[in-house]
């Protein structure tokens, strides 16, 4: 059975927890250096990227994660978790894990109060997926092969780099499981 890991320091972690056994796979509680061994594949929730940057440093994390992220474990970040994982940060000199070739700004669809629900369409999938933003990220722009997946007002909310999947919502607050399914397609990809 696939393990997919789930960086649990603050956020929203139970409901992935959920989500990955439901789609058949065991769920792995990351909160220190030891919890990454034997994983397939990690996800970084959302919450408040700052505050979980802190504590990636305070548990000794951010390197051996960066380590795994350059020897190919497929990650995939979600709202908070796709600002760790990207390359560059509007307005902050440098990155938290820097991986994915991407560059995002954050909190661009207003404040809290602002947090909505809308429908994505993913063309490549061919399927619509309820979408939940809450003072939510989007990516303004993508390197060279990065496939962009779902846009929402003209916005890229979706994006795939290699083994990096990063979205601005919150797949894992509704019952839909389509682009957990795409992260563990991504991970049988990746472990051949
Ligand atoms: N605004 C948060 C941040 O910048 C992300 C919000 C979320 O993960 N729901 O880290």
């Amino acid at each position: 059975m696939k393990k997919i890991g789930v960086l649990a320091l603050q956020g929203a972690v139970r409901e992935h927890m959920d989500q990955i056994e439901s789609v058949g796979c065991e769920a792995v509680v990351v909160k220190e250096a030891n919890d990454l061994i034997g994983i397939n594949g990690l996800i970084l929730p959302g919450g408040e990227s700052t505050t979980i940057r802190k504590l990636l440093d305070r548990f000794h994390l951010l390197e051996p994660i960066q380590r795994l992220a350059k020897q190919g474990l497929p990650m995939f970040g979600t709202c908070a978790g796709l600002i760790l994982l990207a390359g560059e940060i509007v307005g902050y000199e440098s990155p938290h894990l820097g991986v994915m070739n991407v560059v995002v700004q954050r909190n661009s669809f207003g404040r809290q109060v602002d947090s909505f629900e809308c429908e994505l369409t993913i063309s490549k999938l061919e399927k619509t997926v309820p979408a939940v933003f809450i003072r939510a990220p989007h990516i303004i722009s993508v390197g060279e092969d990065v496939e962009v997946l779902a846009t929402y007002q003209e916005r890229i909310v979706l994006a795939r780099d290699r083994h990096f999947l990063g979205c601005s919502f919150h797949p894992e607050l509704t019952k839909d499981t389509t682009i957990l399914q795409y992260f563990v397609d991504m991970i049988d990809e990746y472990s051949k």
